[in-house]
């Protein structure tokens, strides 16, 4: 059962050094709509959470054997799955044809008589000459870069690499798998006349915020390594372009630059925010605390939409509240002129966006505060006598409806409902308790309830030393936070996720990333 070779079903793919913004639209494109992804053990979880829902995600270490012996499971692994006609992604980091022996796999594909497509990643070499700053190629000084693998001992009988040549090499070296072996390496481009002045530099995890870097002369660099604890993997740059690096580079120099955030949104909001951090240099994990589904009884949802008439105003607290009543509208096989007779408030400017995305225009928003006491500030005058329908989840504060209650008649309808998802296995509580997040982002009450039920003893100890600090969206979620005993490390000024960043890097600023020792 074949598939025919013009429709094929394995895609070799590059995931980049490891950011996710580093993968190409292809990759995306074909993880999507994967049915079986099969994994490096150094793809990180942001880039596999870009797969499809429904996908398998299968990482090579589970597979049977020690490498190299686990080169057949994976053949075989491919090959079958393909045979089924499933859609295979086989993601390697970088590039899979640099070092990623995708050309062996590919080959075992041939052989198999499975068609395959090939996509190209970003490889580990490009990323560090861009995020250090340092062009490996320049007209001044570097017309040529080889890429090397460290990894055969310059020993080995039937060694490939030539390291007479490369001492001569008229350019840049780029070395991977070369940590193990560096002062062997070093050894070897020296007995071959290679100055041991030649500029050089380690760099680890390169693209992304836990970029590590050191640089040196060639002869003194394995020491340099050391002292600064950079330990493999790390990819090894030599030549005269290690001069021209920019210390720091335009990405070490970005506010939040190796500083660890835990995002703490329902997973559909919060990948805009991780890409926000990431692009400021941060390092983020994502805990998603609370879900949002439909209301588990949509009656008195669609009761209200058949008659919204019945009142003046309707008031909306999240875009997600919008989102969903727009949503039962459609369902309910009703359109937007079920607004034509009422006034519609937006509780901030995120919301106010929702209501335009479906071409609606807010009749209010506040000015400033984003909360329920701005809102309240802001709409008091203008419902007084009226009838408001408070559009909002199936748990939330109160203020709101008591403060408009005191001049308006207040309805209130659930249009979707929050549960607490926070899992007490999540990887994250792992890494809080060893000290590896910083900061932790919380941007509702609801979340943070649900995050700091699963703090343990070690963890709340971090808190109180403040080596974890709590940042809060609204002096409303630092309320939650302090009652449940937990101290605040800042409030945003404004409520909304930009504020909370903002939050983030002023405490960043306060107190700058020490990277720790490996
Ligand atoms: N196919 C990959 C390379 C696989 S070999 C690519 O194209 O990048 C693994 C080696 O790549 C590591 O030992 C290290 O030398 C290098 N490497 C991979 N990702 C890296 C990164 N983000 N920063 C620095 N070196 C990296």
């Amino acid at each position: 059962m074949n598939p025919p070779s013009s429709d094929p079903h394995v895609f070799l793919v590059g995931a980049g050094p490891g950011a996710a913004g580093l993968l190409t639209l292809r990759a995306a494109e074909v993880l999507a709509r994967a049915d079986l992804v099969v994994h490096d053990q150094l793809v990180p979880r942001r880039i596999l959470d870009l797969a499809n829902p429904g996908a398998e995600i299968i990482c090579v270490r589970d597979l049977p054997g020690q490498h190299p012996e686990k080169y057949p499971h994976i053949y075989s692994l491919l090959v079958d799955r393909a045979n089924l006609g499933q859609c295979v992604v086989r993601l390697k980091g970088g590039d899979p044809l640099v070092f990623g022996r995708g050309g062996e796999e590919a080959e075992a594909l041939r052989a198999a008589g499975v068609a395959y497509e090939i996509v190209p990643g970003v490889t580990a070499a490009l990323a560090a000459s861009a995020f250090l700053d340092m062009p490996l190629t320049h007209r001044g000084y570097a017309s040529a870069v080889a890429l090397i693998t460290g990894h055969e001992l310059p020993s080995k009988p039937g060694n490939r690499i030539d390291w007479e040549a490369l001492a001569k090499f008229p350019g840049t070296l780029a070395i991977y798998m070369g940590i193990a072996r560096l002062p062997l390496i070093v050894a070897e481009l020296i007995r071959f006349g290679k100055r041991p002045e030649t500029p050089a530099c380690v760099v680890e995890r390169a693209g992304t915020g836990d970029m590590r870097s050191v640089t040196a002369t060639l002869a003194s660099l394995d020491d340099a390594r050391r002292q600064a604890g950079l330990e493999a993997p790390g990819l090894i740059l030599i030549g005269e372009a290690v001069t021209h690096r920019r210390d720091p580079s335009w990405f070490e120099s970005r506010p939040l630059f190796g500083q660890r955030v835990l995002v703490t949104r329902p997973r559909h909001q919060a990948e805009t925010m991780i890409q926000r951090l990431e692009s400021l240099g941060a390092v983020t994990y994502h805990l998603p605390a609370v879900e949002i589904r439909p209301p588990t009884d949509p009656g008195p949802l669609d009761a209200a939409i058949r008659l919204l008439n019945n009142w003046q105003w309707i008031v909306f607290t999240s875009a997600n509240g919008v989102d969903f009543f727009v949503n039962r509208v459609k369902h309910l096989g009703l359109d937007l002129r079920v607004f034509g007779g009422v006034k519609l408030a937006a509780i901030g400017p995120k919301t106010a966006a929702a209501l335009r995305g479906y071409h609606l225009e807010p009749d209010t928003t506040p000015p400033s505060t984003f909360s329920s006491e701005g809102l309240a500030a802001t709409l008091a005058p203008h419902v007084a006598g009226t009838r408001v329908l408070l559009a909002r989840a199936n748990r939330g504060r109160e203020f709101l409806s008591e403060e408009l209650s005191k001049t308006a008649v207040v309805d209130r309808v659930t249009v979707y409902d929050q549960i607490d998802a926070a899992d007490p296995h999540h990887e994250a509580y792992g890494l809080l308790r060893r000290g590896e997040i910083r900061f932790v982002a919380l941007s509702s009450s609801n979340v943070a309830k649900a995050v700091l039920a699963g703090f343990d003893e070690t963890t709340n100890a971090r808190v109180r030393r403040g080596e974890i600090e709590l940042v809060a969206i609204s002096p409303e979620t630092g309320r939650a936070i302090r009652e449940l005993g937990y101290p605040v490390a800042a409030e945003a000024e404004r409520f909304t996720a930009e504020g909370l960043i903002d939050a983030v890097i002023s405490l960043a600023k306060a107190r700058p990333h020490v990277p720790h020792p490996g």
